[in-house]
This record gives C-alpha cells, structure tokens and sequence, in this order.
C-alpha cells in the first residue's frame, strides 16, 4: 500500500487532485519534516463532491439494508487485513506510537464498519394498530452527511461517522482536520473497493472554511463533528439556521474519582490510560484526578514509579509506548498549559518540560496539590498533563466533580460496587466508567452532556442520530369530514 494518498481528495468513487487549492503540508510529528502535501478544496470542488454525495445517496438509498451491510462488512474485512499498513499510516499523520495504532485505530474504525453493517439489514419500522386504521412508520435515511473530524484520531473518526451514515443509506462528505488528511482518504479508498457505490463517501481537505461551507451548503441534510467546543457552538448555529440534524462530539475535562478502597495498581493504570494515552490528546481524558486523602501519597508515588516505564522516542518502533504531539502548535498550548500550573501554584510531581530531541515531544506531567479553581483544572488541555486534587467525602466530589461546563466522561475506582453505581449515577457525564477508563467499544453509546456535545456516536443510538422516521396513517373506511 502506498503511503501517501495519490491526490487531496476522494470524490466520486475516485481520487481527485486540484493544485489550485491553499496547499496543506503533511507534517510528521515525530521529525517535524514535511512528508506530504495536500490542497484544501476550491469552492469547485466542494461543489462536485455535494453533487457526487447527492446522486450516490440515490443509489445507496435504493438498495436493500443486508446489501448496504454487505458493503460496510466486506471495508470491515479489507481493513484488519491491512491492519499493518494503515496504522503504519495513521502514526505518520499523528505521531502516535504503532503501538496503539495498530492495536485502536484501523481496528476500532473496522468494529464501526462490521457492527453497523450488520445492523444495516435489520433496520425497521413499527407497526401501530389503531382498531381498523393503523400506522405504519419507516426509518428513512436523511440524505447527503457531513462529517468533520478533529486530528487525534483520523481513521476512527472517519469510520465512527461514515459506518452508521452509510448503513441508515445516507451519503457522507467527510472533511478530516487540515492536521491529518490521510486517513480517511484511505477509508473512502477502501470502501469503493469493497463494493461502495460512487459517491456515497466522499473526502474533501480544507480547513475551518471548507467545513463551513459544506455546513451551509442547502443539499445537506445533517453535520456530525468531532472538534472542540468553540468550533461546535459555531458549526451548531450555522446547522441550526437552516434546521440540520447535527451530533456535536466536543471537548471535556472529565473527572476520575478514586477511593480510598481502590485497588492502587488499577487506579493508577486507569489515570495513565486517561491522560498519557495518545500523549493524552484524547476528548474523553479524565484529567481531573480526584484521590481520596488516605490513598493520595501512595497513589502519587506509584504514579511515579510506573511513569519510570514510559518508552517515549520512535513512533514507529514498537517498543514505544509514548509519542510526540500531533503538531508545534499543540505542542505549544500544552507547555503554556504547563507553565501555568507552576505559576498557579500546583506542585509539578513529574515532567513538565519539552524533550531535547526533534520533533514535537513533551514529558508526561503530573501536578499535585491542584485546586479547582486553578486555569489547568478549568480548562482542557488536550495534552499529557494529569492533575491530581485531594478530596475527603464522597459528597464533596460528587459536587466539585460536577462542577464544569463540560460534560464528556467520568470514571470511579472504588472495591464497594454499590458506591460505585451511586456516584457515577450523579455525576454529570454521557460515558462514564467504573474500575475502568476510556474503552470505546461500537456496541456502548459514546459522547457528552452539557457543553461536551449533542447526541451520540455509535450502538443503536447512532442510527438514530441518521435516520428520521416517517409515520404513515392508514385508513381502511371512509374519511368523515364536517362538510
Ligand atoms: P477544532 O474544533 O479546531 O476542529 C475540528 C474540525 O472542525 C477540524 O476539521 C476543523 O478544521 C473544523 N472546523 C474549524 N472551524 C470550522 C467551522 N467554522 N465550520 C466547520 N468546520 C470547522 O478541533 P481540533 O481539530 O483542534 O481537535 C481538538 C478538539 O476536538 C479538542 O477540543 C477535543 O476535545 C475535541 N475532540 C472531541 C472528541 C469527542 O468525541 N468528543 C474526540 C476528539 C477530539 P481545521 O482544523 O482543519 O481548520
């Protein structure tokens, strides 16, 4: 498989090339060098992928679900047979280590396509009997999708949205991040060659304004985006004014509560899976760590120790267990994140530095002693940051746990499992964990409440979010009208 994509865009069941675009540099984060390059679409070309996106869902539309299935299962196969290729890939364009993308990126984006292939054959309406009369409802796709990704995780993204769109027999036009636009041209390539009609998934690069354009666009009928909370209440607005569907996947900065009773090991396992996987650039992160007062120094100390074993240097050495950040300027939010904690007064318990090596590489930091006023409390990070804030009672952290705008995910470590259903039933949050953090399977719904986002990506629940219903009554006598 080549490496680079042949040309910026996917339109039309094939590659399409267009240099009069703004030229996009693909930059590897592991050396900073520029090993690509794309062109963001003109006006012209986002036009022909809304035409291709509309006559494809035409054809999508008019075949049966189990033949839509058959599609999306056989991307599904195709996908784990090149496991080895596409996270090769997906580290080149984010810089994540091979190590976790051959084991989450390609395989998860391949769960999205098998689990809703399999759906799409059993996509039904209902029956409702009314005496004589009745009513019949049909699950209708909504027609041509946009989908917006953000630049963590660029095959996934591309999947989780595509897979449910196309089984519910929408068309999608998928815009990656300006940051990682291979991927899911990749996705767009491998569907077609599983059998996908022309134009049923198409790729267009660009940054914010493609995407804007594409929302305003009138021949599309819903926007799902993946991207931060500013992006969202902007790209919700725009959706808005013209009564789009939309599913808003944003931001967080998700609270891990751990108890006294914890078993160490395992708290201290889930805290680094939520703050130092993917070099912590992910949405769901618990980056609020609460450790009650009795297990706090001991909870620090083994933090500190497992830490020790982080392999951080070539991503694509599978040795590597922690990478770069996927750019300079990322990079760059997170060391004045960094900063502050120390002028707000936490106490930095490890990192907290740039690593002197090429590329965009920092050091998985701890603060402790963090109150929740502090700016790297409030805000996210989006970075290999953890914060670590002590608490006494279980109601005290259920309050300040709460007690944020965002509204993504929470987690609880704690040995008494009645405590544990009692807090994360109040904790403000769409998908939570007990004894556990960050698993994304396709069958769990996945996203947030309050300003985390709107609707949910996959499970059932995202067929919902494709698909509208229409009821039709059905008489069997004569109408009686007043005149
Ligand atoms: P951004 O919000 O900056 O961008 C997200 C996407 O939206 C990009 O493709 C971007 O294009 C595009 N975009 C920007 N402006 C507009 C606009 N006006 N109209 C339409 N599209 C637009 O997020 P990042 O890419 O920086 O990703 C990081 C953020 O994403 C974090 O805040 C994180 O929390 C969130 N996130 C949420 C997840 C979730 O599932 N809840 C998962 C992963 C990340 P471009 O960048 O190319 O200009």
């Amino acid at each position: 498989m080549q490496l680079q994509p042949t040309a910026s865009h996917f339109i039309n069941g094939e590659y399409v090339e267009d240099t009069s675009g703004t030229p996009i540099d693909i930059i590897y984060p592991a050396t900073g060098a520029v090993i690509g390059r794309v062109y963001a679409a003109t006006p012209a070309i986002v036009d022909q992928a809304l035409a291709s996106a509309e006559a494809g869902q035409r054809v999508w539309a008019k075949m049966s679900g189990r033949e839509r299935g058959r599609v999306l299962t056989r991307a599904a196969m195709i996908m784990r047979e090149r496991n080895h290729e596409l996270s090769v890939l997906e580290t080149h364009d984010t810089g994540k280590p091979y190590q976790e993308t051959v084991a989450v990126d390609a395989t998860s984006g391949a769960d999205a396509l098998e689990y809703f292939g399999g759906l799409a054959g059993s996509l039904t309406g209902e029956h409702i009997p009314l005496g004589e009369d009745w009513v019949y409802t049909v699950r209708e796709p909504l027609g041509v999708c946009v989908g917006i990704g953000a630049w963590n995780y660029p095959t996934q993204i591309a999947c989780w949205k595509g897979a449910p769109a196309l089984a519910c027999g929408n068309a999608m036009v998928f815009k990656p991040s300006e940051t990682t636009p291979i991927c899911a041209l990749k996705v767009a390539e491998i569907l077609h060659e599983a059998g996908l009609p022309a134009g049923v998934y198409n790729v267009v690069q660009g940054m914010g304004e493609v995407g804007a354009a594409l929302v305003r666009d009138p021949r599309v009928a819903k926007v799902s985006l993946t991207g931060s909370v500013p992006t969202g209440k902007k790209v919700y607005a725009a959706a808005a004014s013209e009564m789009k569907y939309v599913t808003m996947e944003l931001g967080g900065k998700s609270p891990l509560v751990i108890f006294d009773d914890a078993d160490v090991e395992n708290a201290v396992g889930g805290a680094i899976l939520g703050n130092f996987y993917s070099s912590g650039q992910v949405c769901s992160n618990g980056t609020r760590v609460f450790v009650q007062r009795g297990i706090k120094e001991t909870f620090l100390t083994r933090l500190a120790e497992r830490l020790k074993d982080a392999v951080i240097g070539d991503p694509l050495d599978e040795a590597t267990s922690f990478g770069p950040m996927v750019s300079e300027a990322q990079m760059n939010i997170v060391l004045g994140y960094m900063d502050k904690g120390v002028e707000e007064g936490a106490r930095l318990v490890a990192g907290g530095n740039r690593l002197d090596r090429d590329g965009f590489y920092l050091e998985p930091t701890v603060f402790a002693d963090v109150r929740d006023d502090m700016t790297i409390a409030r805000e996210e990070i989006f970075g290999p940051v953890m914060s670590v804030l002590d608490f006494e009672s279980e109601e005290e952290v259920i309050v300040r746990a709460n007690a944020t705008e965002f509204g993504l995910s929470a987690g609880v470590f704690t040995k008494d499992l009645s405590r544990g259903h009692r807090v994360i039933g109040q904790l403000q949050a769409g998908s939570c964990f007990i004894n556990s953090y960050n698993d994304a399977p396709v069958e769990a719904p996945f996203g947030g409440v309050k300003m985390s986002g709107v609707g949910r990506e996959n499970s059932k629940e995202a067929i919902k979010n494709f698909s509208q219903v229409k009821s039709v009554y059905v008489r069997m006598g004569d109408v009686e009208s007043p005149f």
